[in-house]
């Protein structure tokens, strides 16, 4: 049998949610069974790749709703087992410090702080001026580039293929996967163009990060404000510090804007005075910058079995991540997964 006749599982895209998705698979045996068809793939960095730009933390970004939680949760243990065993991954523990200018969702809180490790609520006295609330724990970083490369030889290593082409149509998997037992469809914020499709529900929320040389930076701080997000994500193993940033809902500007540069060191200068050396914005060493669009998605990420019109494979979505695909992208692809298992043949 030729290779391509024993592939039969195709995912769409090699963002961090079709990568996890692949990689559970693979704890099933299922790698030489596997084509990741993908525009882009982790070697390459494209503002319409949105996973590389990632800081990437665990926060009370999420949406309080039971779904999103549950995620959260299930991947808050995936990271942490990998911060115990898997250092390679990129991934480790890290003091996280979390305020808001306005009132929490409660819900998420209430379930924060049943599993976050060494959570605590900040005494009123110590929150500094205009914020409302404020907490404290044990989450985690994120090296981005090295965590996508770690699964990716992880996929490599257990016979999964890429073919690294752009698809117009969802049925164009058939190109390459002619008998498909199944197709996941994680193509992040193009789920909103992509032929069969073309969900409306679908939206970028741009965002524009800063990526500085300041290594004594260890704590990853949060400002939820009522007109901005301010965050400092100091990125493990070397990866410079990771500073934001800007939630535009619905805006697909692909240039960076000087302005917002200024905007963001200024903010982030404030947030941590320490961050600059205590020297303001204009001592910040700049290593990059980038503009990225999180998938949002107007009800939340969809994980779910679908069949088209006219299609002839079960196809599972998974996308809608928004600023969450790291946090809360095993628990979605662990779900998308489960949804596959009862189709799929075991030799
Ligand atoms: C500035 C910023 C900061 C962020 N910070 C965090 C954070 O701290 N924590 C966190 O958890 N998340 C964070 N996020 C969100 C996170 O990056 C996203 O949720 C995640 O990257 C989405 O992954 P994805 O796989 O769905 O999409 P993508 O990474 O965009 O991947 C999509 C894949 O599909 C492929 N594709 C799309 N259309 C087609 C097609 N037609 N044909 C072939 N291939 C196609 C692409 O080439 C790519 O391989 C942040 C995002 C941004 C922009």
């Amino acid at each position: 049998m030729s290779a391509q006749q024993t592939q039969d599982i195709a995912i769409v895209g090699a963002g961090v949610i079709g990568l996890t998705t692949a990689w559970i698979l693979c704890d099933f045996g299922l790698g030489p069974r596997i084509k990741v068809i993908a525009k882009h793939t982790p070697e390459d960095r494209s503002v319409d790749y949105t996973s590389p730009w990632a800081g990437a933390n665990f926060c009370s970004i999420s949406s309080g709703d039971e779904k999103a939680l549950r995620w959260d949760r299930i991947t808050y243990n995936r990271l942490a087992y990998l911060a115990n065993t898997r250092k390679e991954s990129g991934v480790v523990f890290a003091d996280l410090r979390e305020l808001w200018d306005y009132d929490p969702n409660l819900e998420k809180i209430r379930s924060w702080s049943s599993y976050v490790k060494d959570f605590k609520t900040i005494p009123k006295e110590e929150l500094p001026e205009n914020c409302l609330y404020g907490h404290t724990g044990t989450t985690f970083l994120i090296n981005v580039p090295q965590y996508l490369n770690f699964i990716h030889s992880i996929l490599n290593d257990s016979g999964v293929t890429f073919v690294k082409e752009e698809i117009k149509h969802i049925n164009d998997v058939l190109q390459f996967v002619p008998n498909p037992t199944v197709v996941f469809n994680c193509p992040g914020v193009w789920a909103s163009t992509l032929g069969g499709v073309e969900d409306p529900d679908v939206y970028p929320t741009r965002g524009h990060v800063v990526c500085v040389d300041a290594p004594h930076i260890k704590e990853t701080r949060i400002r939820n404000g009522t007109n901005s997000d301010t965050y400092i994500i100091p990125r493990p193993f070397n990866g410079g510090v990771v500073l934001g940033g800007f939630m535009q809902k619905g805006n697909w500007d692909r240039e960076i804007h000087p302005e917002d540069t200024q905007d963001i060191l200024k903010r982030t200068a404030a947030l941590m005075p320490e961050l600059f050396q205590h020297q303001g914005p204009e001592a910040a060493k700049i290593i990059y910058e980038a503009v990225g669009f999180r998938p949002s998605r107007n009800g939340g990420a969809r994980v779910e079995l679908d069949t088209l019109p006219g299609t002839k494979f079960p196809l599972i979505h998974d996308y809608g991540a928004s600023g969450t695909g790291y946090q809360a992208g095993y628990g979605m692809a662990f779900d998308s997964v489960m949804l596959s298992l009862p189709l799929i043949k075991f030799a």
